[in-house]
């Protein structure tokens, strides 16, 4: 009966949440909700976990997105005890799989890892166990890589499969299958034969990544295409989004930091995540001298000192970690208060995930980025030639440059998910509606693009820096064009509108190699050449994009005032009677 349910659930396609099984009138019911209260001892179930558990016991695939800390592993762990048999956990990193083990062995259920860290004993006995008919193993957690290379695991699967004791395969981080995804894992590729070698097993998937295009790969990758797939909501309505727009000096951006870590979040514990190990050498050792307890991470530390500096910070003696994406899976820390970026991530999916790792206790924490024009061009350098690499940055820099859209809701959108939420406030979008104003930039990009041919004409490669700067009739004389007046409105307004052209295409990047680095440089973009000329450019800017911080970023008073060259300049005074002016023109007294 189950079969012919399986083989009608597949043909049909979900690509949501499926309502059939969020009942209780299961034939497994009654036991699920036992085993809850007194194995687990938990009280209920949270939202999409009953609903996978009842699609994985139905005998259907199925692909499960939940935020990190939503509770995924629960889903198979709970299954894993209903029934005879085995069930086989596919896992990225062996500290993942030994917290696990750790933790269920304390319930009494028999569970094993095997991992290149196993000893051969330990090994033979584990693979033996499986094999059995009257096994008692429940849970087998294992890496990809030793499952693609060790034949003998293999055949141990197989005697399992034929004994019809191979429950189910989990498939855990399942995005570490797809190259579109931010993590992945060529050995993750040989789970393609799973489907084949056991098309009677259920396969399960867990991820906390969530773009459409990379559950369609995953599907695609593992044959179970149209499987059932349960996407949990992305609002984290204890997370605050900010995003704090910065022109000033990285050093003193690191003073501000510290000055942060000391007083709002003083005994708060955290993580501040920088594009590369440079910087994240540069700003540990600043924060140190600053007297701030922090510690770095990245993939070219010995893994002794990684785990040092993690045991360290776990434990609170330490107060942040500074990190790179190298950062990620196995932090179990429940309380952090924030999640700082030092600057923009790679791609939305990264700034997703990254910022999720924040209070996973549902206590209220803050994810706080930092947005400035320069480091565009530091990361879509850096990640130019991977796939999707540009276009992935594009999408952060969209992000970071939509003053108006809450932005829960622009990463909903982005994740394709409908947003029907309130974000009551929870992000700096939703807490300042105010002064975004739709313009006209037409002009500019033609005055933009006049100032990229002439560069051309010379041979002059512009950065985005030399371009901004002859556009503001700065710098090198000969890349200013005649008749070009330097804008009107403020330099970081016009730095908003480089970026949107750039996301749109009217601009593009190109990238040359130095001995040392890559540059960017920025050329006239195709849809420049291909627009009519009677179609006008609109953007929503915000003239006041500078005034964000981290604090309640309300806007008290605002003073309009001349300056001699007869601009007119903003002074905005916020209610951290912080005095910031939008015009970094030199001769604007300070
Ligand atoms: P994920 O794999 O989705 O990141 P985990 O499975 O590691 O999340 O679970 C995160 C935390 O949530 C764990 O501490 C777990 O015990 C807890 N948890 C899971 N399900 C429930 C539940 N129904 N009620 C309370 N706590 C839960
Ligand atoms: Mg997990
Ligand atoms: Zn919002």
């Amino acid at each position: 009966r189950i079969k012919s349910m399986e083989t009608t659930l597949q043909t049909m396609s979900h690509t949501s949440n499926d309502s059939r099984f969020d009942g209780n009138e299961f034939e497994w019911s009654k036991r699920v909700e036992h085993l809850l209260q007194a194995v687990f001892k938990l009280k209920t179930f949270r939202s999409y976990q009953l609903m996978a558990i009842n699609a994985t016991l139905s005998g259907s695939d199925c692909v499960l997105v939940m935020p990190t800390g939503g509770g995924k592993s629960l889903c198979f762990q709970l299954p894993a005890l209903i029934g005879d048999g085995l069930t086989v956990v596919v896992s990225p990193l062996i500290s993942l799989m030994e917290d696990q083990m750790n933790g269920l062995k304390a319930l009494n259920i028999p569970t094993a890892v095997i991992s290149g860290q196993t000893t051969r004993e330990e090994n033979n006995e584990i693979l033996k166990s499986m094999a059995d008919p009257k096994g008692t193993l429940i849970l087998v957690y294992v890496t990809p890589e030793k499952m693609a290379k060790s034949k003998r695991f293999m055949s141990q699967m197989e005697k399992c499969y034929r004994n019809k004791r191979l429950n189910r395969i989990v498939i855990d981080e399942v995005h570490c299958c797809s190259q579109w995804g931010h993590d992945f894992r060529p050995d993750y590729q040989f789970l393609g034969v799973m489907k084949t070698q056991f098309p009677d097993t259920p396969i399960l998937g867990l991820t906390a990544t969530a773009t459409s295009a990379v559950i369609l790969d995953i599907q695609k990758i593992l044959s179970i295409e149209g499987c059932i797939v349960l996407k949990d909501s992305f609002f984290r309505s204890n997370l605050r989004y900010f995003i704090k727009k910065v022109d000033y000096k990285r050093e003193e951006q690191i003073e501000k930091i510290a000055k942060l870590l000391k007083t709002k979040y003083a005994k708060q514990s955290g993580i501040i995540y920088c594009l590369t190990i440079k910087d994240v050498e540069e700003v540990t050792e600043k924060l140190k001298s600053l007297g701030v307890k922090a510690g770095a991470y990245h993939a070219q530390l010995e893994p002794q000192v990684r785990s040092h500096i993690h045991r360290k910070w776990s434990q609170n003696l330490c107060q942040v970690i500074v990190a790179t994406v190298a950062f990620g899976m196995g932090i179990n820390k429940l309380d952090l208060r924030f999640v700082i970026h030092f600057s923009m991530s790679k791609s939305l999916e990264n700034y997703y995930q990254e910022t999720g790792r924040a209070g996973r206790d549902g206590q209220p924490a803050d994810c706080l980025l930092y947005y400035r024009f320069q480091d565009v061009f530091r990361t879509t350098s850096l990640v130019f030639s991977e796939k999707n690499g540009l276009s992935n940055v594009y999408s952060m820099l969209a992000y970071c440059l939509n003053d108006k859209t809450c932005r829960k809701e622009q990463m909903a959108t982005y994740f394709g998910d409908k947003w029907k939420n309130n974000c009551d406030q929870m992000c700096d979008n939703c807490m300042n509606r105010d002064e975004s104003s739709e313009t006209d930039v037409t002009k500019h990009l033609l005055n933009v693009n006049q100032i990229l041919n002439n560069a051309s004409k010379m041979s002059e490669r512009m950065t985005a820096l030399k371009l901004m700067d002859a556009w503001f009739a700065k710098g090198n004389k000969k890349l200013r064009v005649d008749g070009i007046q330097s804008p009107s409105i403020g330099r970081n307004v016009c730095e908003q509108i480089i970026g949107l052209l750039l996301i749109d295409g009217y601009l593009k990047e190109e990238f040359h190699f130095t001995p040392y680095s890559t540059i960017s440089y920025l050329t006239v973009g195709s849809r420049s050449l291909t627009r009519s000329k009677d179609m006008k450019i609109t953007y929503f800017l915000n003239s006041l994009s500078q005034k964000r911080s981290n604090k309640t970023p309300k806007v008290k008073t605002i003073k309009k005032q001349k300056t001699s060259d007869n601009k007119e300049s903003v002074i905005t005074i916020n209610d951290n009677s912080m005095i910031t002016i939008d015009e970094s023109d030199d001769e604007m007294n300070d």
